[in-house]
């Protein structure tokens, strides 16, 4: 089987020279083992940051050694008692056409819905949308939400949930064609691409649109709320959460999941210039790691469950066919926004 090796750590945009695909014996699972062959793949933007080596909150990738990540595969032998052969299951050996899973580090996925959908809407991607928006949002029916990188795996997730739950929705993305994909088949409100600059006038244009007044007095005081966004759910830092903060409405609330536009920053990069209004307007800005709340999971499962169901949110991704070979191009792909939705790679016979 093969997989991917870092070979050298990225400085700037990740190229490929960073990575080499080799060529490894297939082993034997061992008692309390599995031998899995992956059958889908997941890319993912906490990945450069793991590719680099300064402390994080994720393990740095080993040089010469695979890359790991979330994968989902088909049990071919296996020592473990209750997990026969055929078995389908999710675990963070990805990057590789065959991992030798130990049982507690394997976790078994029903075969009703395509097994991408277990790294999509129904994996971490689905469980980040709900907890930030939801837990850490503290969105409620009827807010105006905004979202970054919103015809993104996250992004796309947390604009039908919010749909779906009455709110309405404004989205960024990097090109007209996403923008039309987002209101034409997601339903938001309004749309806007991050390419079209000054992002603050194309934010507040689609505010507008959307039939979002935002309040421009800053008087407050007790009880008002003034108009605005009650929700911003940031995936890309940088410009966009300066825009963002400046459209808030009073009491309104920051996610950030994420700030893709500064993962390949070879310098710390400047803060928003304008969190006085943070204070006027009486905002809460917080940060979230899914993986902190293992404790949704229950609650985010039977929710999206039934979002499925009912129609309300569907799995939106990108299928990188080509097998192994095309997973390090489908990375520097999805980094640069070649992406709709989630973006898996289908590894050889699927
Ligand atoms: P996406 O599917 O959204 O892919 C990344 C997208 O980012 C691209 O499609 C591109 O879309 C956009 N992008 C790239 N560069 C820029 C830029 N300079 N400015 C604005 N947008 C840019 O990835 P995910 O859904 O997997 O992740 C989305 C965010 O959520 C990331 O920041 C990620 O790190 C974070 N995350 C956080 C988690 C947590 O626990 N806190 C868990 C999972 C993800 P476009 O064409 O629109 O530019």
């Amino acid at each position: 089987g093969r997989e991917w090796h870092l070979v050298r750590r990225p400085v700037g945009s990740p190229g490929d020279g960073d990575v080499r695909l080799v060529e490894v014996e297939v082993p034997d699972p061992g008692p309390g083992e599995l031998l899995v062959r992956n059958t889908v793949m997941s890319v993912e933007p906490y990945m450069r940051g793991r590719m680099s080596d300064r402390p994080s909150y994720a393990e740095p990738y080993a040089l010469d050694a695979p890359m790991g990540g979330l994968a989902v595969g088909e049990v071919v032998a296996s020592g473990v008692e209750g997990i026969p052969v055929g078995g389908r299951v999710r675990h963070e050996l990805g990057w590789r056409e065959y991992a030798l899973v130990p049982a507690e580090a394997a976790e078994p996925v029903g075969d009703d819905l395509p097994a991408s959908a277990h790294l999509g809407v129904l994996g971490l991607t689905g469980m980040t949308a709900h907890v930030g928006l939801l837990k850490v949002g503290r969105c409620r029916p009827g807010d105006t939400v905004l979202v970054s990188a919103a015809a993104g795996a996250v992004g796309a997730a947390v604009g039908q949930i919010a749909k779906a739950m009455g709110c309405t929705v404004i989205g960024s993305a990097g090109s007209a064609d996403k923008v039309r994909f987002l209101t034409e088949e997601l339903g938001f409100d309004a749309a806007f691409s991050h390419r079209d600059t000054p992002v603050r006038e194309a934010l507040a244009a689609a505010l507008d649109r959307a039939g979002v007044g935002v309040d421009r007095g800053f008087t407050g005081g007790e009880g008002a709320r003034g108009g605005g966004v009650d929700v911003y759910f940031d995936n890309v830092g940088g410009e966009q959460l300066e825009a963002a903060i400046r459209v808030m409405r009073t009491s309104g609330r920051i996610v950030l999941c994420g700030a893709i536009s500064v993962y390949n920053a070879t310098e710390p990069v400047p803060g928003p210039r304008n969190l006085l209004l943070m204070i006027w307007r009486r905002l809460r800005m917080e940060g979230f790691l899914v993986t902190d709340h293992e404790e949704e999971r229950a609650a985010f499962e039977r929710d999206m469950a039934r979002w499925l169901r009912d129609g309300a949110v569907r799995n939106v991704e990108t299928a990188v066919p080509g097998g192994i070979e095309a997973a390090w191009p489908a990375f520097l792909a999805m980094l640069r926004g070649g992406n709709v939705g989630k973006t898996v790679v289908r590894l050889a016979g699927t």
